[in-house]
């Protein structure tokens, strides 16, 4: 058996850490020498996880989306394969150590031979390479048991699909932009028949041919990249004579932000981290200003109902549900449990206090959709409370979701088995029956009734979310969103004509997705809504930052790290900001300097770092195109920024069980 260096058991880890199972895949991964197909002077990197330069401006994809996409092709010692785009000829190594027969077309003359030579070289004997335009297959040796294209493509193309045996499967990255695209399965179920599955965002070079990109496209990119990397940015110069200089979040006047929001009924705040401390700093600045100065009435925040609805009695000093579920104990905690959210907590609380008694004082409510559970009591207990019999029904109903209690999203995969039938027509029946009786119930208590019936509401949009997020991730985030931008609007409703709300969410979720390639995948989000719905009257603003640190875990349900977030990308908005040379800024779009906006109309990346960052495939994982002036009324800079303090256990500080109430 050979023995494993250091790097390369790190690296089979690593794939393992991330999700391959496959044992065929892990083997290949391990037996193929990533080494002998870079540069000299790249092998000491072979084995980290990124992409790597090869000639021809091409790259030798990340081991770990080699390892997805083969994963994901799922082939047996018998199969036929075809491989579009051989680059070093890495991936077709790969496959031959899996599969009977590879064949792999590569564009590029040069890349085609070198990989020729190296496959021989290592007797590979199983792998064939050609060189021409991969985008139309290679008809002669078709049909294939599998096809897997490793450069982006607009759409998949027809000639591929017709390669395919029936039965076999095309796994390729698709979508209608040069840098960003949807890894597909697409499996060919008939003569005439696809089924088609999403498997992850992806960031490849262009599949250029017949069936892919033009030519012209894909050589305007790199040479307006050179221009801009010689020439120093204009827009850069602009921004720092248009922005408003912040000194401090606690001293910097708000007066012309004040006046631009004008009378808008919705203002929207983003973030571009789930974990700055400047972001929520600044928006507890802009919410109090707000406040006192405006009027307005309530928050609504990325965070799930109940959570929320125990910070909004605190703040207004009303009587709590008795509850045995502690406060944003869910990961991840710090997004709420944390030092900034709690010392405006208490400003809220004070502020609330000091109005005269008959007013009902600011709220604070969640948007978000994932306490189905928790919901789900909520619902029961009030139901006890107020009419004993609808209770037994919810509690009978609402037990169809029961078996997947400690782990939601397995509800969607029983679906997907067709083992057990989905709980739709509980949830929505329950609902229902909540809003017939609603005069009755709502007459002895509103607030109770808002409180009960949202979260009735969010049960019924929980249950299609997890049935449809292993169908469609589109789907199932415009469901979120959707169920986001209705909780908002009941909650005007129930504030009155004349009510005005304050909304806390990450950038991806306010700034208007139309603006973004979110829109060309055709994902809505809440400001997409905002805008269709409320036009001029919602005022939506972006935050934006270079470097610093970030809390966030390294993956789902993973503990809490800080982190240090990398410089801003040359091609983003950000080092745009950046090259102005402020600490920190407000620039006004909506209302901006003309010059300015349509400069920086020319769309650009744009970083979003969630609950999650990778920076190790920073690019790929974290970036996405957008244009600015259409995505937001104003953006918010800051240069270098912190991580926020937690409060939960992964800060080792504070006592989550008390959150926010053991002040
Ligand atoms: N599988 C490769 C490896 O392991 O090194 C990585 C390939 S690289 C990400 C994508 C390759 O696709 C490039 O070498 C590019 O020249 C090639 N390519 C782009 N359009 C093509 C087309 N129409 N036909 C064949 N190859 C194409």
């Amino acid at each position: 058996m050979q023995t494993l260096s250091h790097d390369k058991k790190a690296f089979l880890d690593l794939l393992k850490k991330r999700g391959i199972r496959n044992k065929a895949v892990i083997h290949a991964m391990r037996e193929v020498p990533r080494e002998a197909f870079v540069g000299l002077d790249l092998a000491e990197f072979a084995y980290d996880d990124a992409p790597l330069p090869i000639e021809e401006g091409q790259t030798i994809s990340q081991p770990y989306i080699v390892a997805l996409m083969t994963e994901a092709l799922r082939l047996e010692p018998d199969h036929v394969v075809l491989e579009v785009g051989t680059g070093s000829g890495y991936g077709a190594a790969i496959l031959s150590r899996i599969a009977k027969q590879v064949y792999s077309v590569e564009r590029h003359k040069s890349l085609a031979h070198q990989a020729r030579t190296r496959l021989q070289k290592l007797n590979y004997t199983n792998v064939e390479v050609i060189c021409g335009d991969g985008s139309l297959g290679w008809p002669e040796q078709a049909p294939y048991d599998a096809i897997v294209v490793t450069a982006g493509s607009p759409e998949p193309p027809e000639s591929l699909i017709k390669q395919l045996r029936v039965g076999g499967r095309l796994v390729i990255p698709a979508g209608r932009t040069l840098t960003n695209q949807t890894l597909m399965r697409i499996t060919r179920t008939g003569v005439e028949q696809v089924k088609v599955e999403e498997l992850a965002a992806v960031r490849f070079v262009p599949l250029v041919g017949k069936e892919g990109w033009d030519e012209l496209e894909e050589t305007i990119r790199p040479a307006l990249k050179r221009v801009q990397i010689r020439k120093p940015e204009p827009v850069s110069e602009l921004i720092e004579k248009e922005a408003t200089h912040i000194p401090s979040i606690e001293t910097v006047d708000l007066t012309g932000l004040l006046e631009r929001v004008g009378d808008a009924r919705l203002v929207l705040l983003g973030e571009a981290t789930h974990g700055t401390a400047e972001f929520y700093e600044m928006r507890a600045r802009i919410t109090k200003e707000l406040i006192q100065k405006k009027g307005f009435n309530f928050m609504a925040v990325e965070a799930d109902w109940p959570d929320a609805a125990q910070i909004d009695h605190f703040i207004r000093g009303t009587r709590q549900e008795p509850t045995d579920e502690t406060t944003f104990n869910r990961f991840p905690t710090w997004m709420w449990a944390n030092r900034q959210v709690l010392e405006l907590v208490k400003w809220l609380r004070n502020y609330n206090r000091s109005l005269p008694a008959q007013e009902q004082g600011f709220g604070f409510f969640g948007l978000d959709l994932y306490s189905l559970y928790s919901s789900i009591n909520r619902v029961i207990r009030y139901l006890e409370d107020v009419d004993k019999d609808t209770a037994k029904l919810a509690r009978w109903r609402y037990g169809c979701l029961t078996p997947w209690q400690s782990e939601p999203t397995a509800y969607g995969i029983s679906g997907l088995t067709g083992k057990d039938r989905d709980c739709e027509r509980e949830v929505v029946e329950m609902l229902h029956t909540l809003m017939k009786k609603r005069l009755d119930y709502a007459a002895r208590d509103g607030r109770r009734f808002l409180d009960a019936v949202s979260n009735a509401r969010l049960v019924k949009n929980a249950e299609e979310y997890y049935r449809l997020m292993y169908l469609s991730s589109v789907k199932s985030w415009n469901l979120r969103d959707q169920h986001m931008f209705e909780t908002l609007r009941h909650l005007l409703e129930f504030h009155g004509d004349d009510s005005k709300a304050i909304i806390w969410a990450h950038n991806s979720h306010v700034g208007n997705a139309q603006a973004t390639e979110m829109g060309s995948r055709g994902e809505i989000n809440i400001g997409s809504q905002c805008r269709e719905h409320f036009s001029e009257q919602a005022y939506i603003i972006g935050f934006g930052t270079h470097e610093g640190t970030v809390a966030a875990a390294s993956d789902w349900g993973k503990p809490m790290e800080i982190k240090s977030i990398l410089p801003s990308h040359p091609d983003s908005y950000e080092r745009l900001c950046h090259d102005a040379g402020l600490n920190a800024f407000l620039l006004p779009l909506r209302h901006g300097n003309r010059k300015l906006v349509q400069e920086l109309k020319k769309p650009r990346l744009q970083r979003a770092i969630g609950v999650i960052y990778r920076p190790e495939t920073e690019l790929v994982s974290h970036y996405y195109d957008a244009c600015l002036p259409n995505q937001f009324d104003e953006y918010i800079w800051f240069d270098k920024t912190r991580a926020v303090d937690a409060l939960g256990p992964e800060s080792g500080i504070g006592n989550p069980e008390t959150f926010p109430f053991g002040l």
